[in-house]
């Protein structure tokens, strides 16, 4: 079961695969992304991770590239690496110029990934819920395009784990929670879901899409409207989403109790659901 990358039509062992310094993903962010799950030996939504990818590059005017040549690449390193949970990471940039703001029409993408074990979150937080904090978002304005540039991100998350806490939520400077660091946002109150909108304020998560098609399976009821922060201590449950995350109860927020202050009935539901359906 190794741990491999593959670089431009190449794999090689991880620690082998070197991108040139000019790549425009290195000094611009210019780059977009999608992070990819298996279960027991099967990709999970590749499809619609890579109808996102391809949304990504047109978003940030990439050259179309054909859509048989990525999934042809992804399935290819995900069979050489006979991982059976694995975690598929795959970034696209513009391309390698010497540095300029402006890019050439005739730039050629680079393709690279990574694929590895999935580190799971440990069962006892799952159990639990976890605890999460607010933090103000100063993203850009398109964070429906899964670009490389996630450094408030990254400090958003510091921060969380910082204060003890196991992640952050995005809030927008009129009180309006947007998301979290790597996962999109739900809370539960009179029994219905609540989640963002999809706007060019939060990425349009897959895990989401699912939640809300296993959650009307379940005959719960599904409504995307903005939610205040002030709307969101006083939740029943709550809970986080994305590939890696999955779902992932709330028990805290900013140091308040969310329901019973466990993982809820309702989020434990979902998460059964999520893990019978990519199983
Ligand atoms: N929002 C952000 C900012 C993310 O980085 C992610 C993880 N890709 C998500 C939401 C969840 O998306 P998904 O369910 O497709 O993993």
């Amino acid at each position: 079961m190794p741990e491999l990358a593959y670089l431009n039509g190449k794999t090689l062992p991880l620690n082998e695969a070197l991108v040139p310094i000019e790549d425009r993903g290195y000094q611009f962010g210019d780059a977009v992304y999608e992070f990819i799950a298996s279960y027991n030996g099967k990709m999970f939504c590749m499809k619609e991770h890579l109808d996102r990818l391809q949304r990504s590059m047109e978003g940030l005017l990439f050259p179309a590239i054909d859509r048989n040549f990525i999934e042809t690449a992804v399935l290819e390193l995900f069979e050489k690496a006979e991982i059976t949970r694995a975690g598929l990471y795959i970034q696209i940039s513009r391309g390698v110029a010497p540095r300029d703001h402006a890019w050439d029409k005739d730039m050629k993408t680079q393709v690279i990934m990574t694929i590895k074990n999935v580190k799971e979150i440990p069962s006892k937080l799952r159990e639990q819920g976890v605890d999460i904090i607010t933090v103000q978002d100063e993203r850009w304005s398109n964070c429906d395009i899964k670009t490389v540039q996630i450094l408030p991100n990254a400090m958003a998350k510091q921060k969380a784990k910082a204060q003890g806490a196991f992640d952050a939520i995005f809030v927008s400077k009129d009180g309006i929670v947007r998301e979290g660091t790597s996962s999109n946002f739900f809370i539960i109150k009179n029994e219905e879901l609540i989640t963002h909108p999809l706007t060019k304020n939060i990425l349009p998560g897959i895990t989401r899409m699912v939640v809300k098609d296993l959650a009307k399976d379940l005959g719960i009821k599904v409504e995307e409207k903005f939610l205040l922060k002030t709307d969101i201590y006083s939740a029943d449950e709550a809970f986080l989403t994305g590939t890696l995350t999955e779902i992932l109860g709330i028990k805290a927020i900013d140091g308040k109790s969310i329901g019973d202050s466990k993982r809820g009935e309702i989020t434990q539901k979902l998460y059964k659901g999520l893990r019978k359906k990519a199983e």
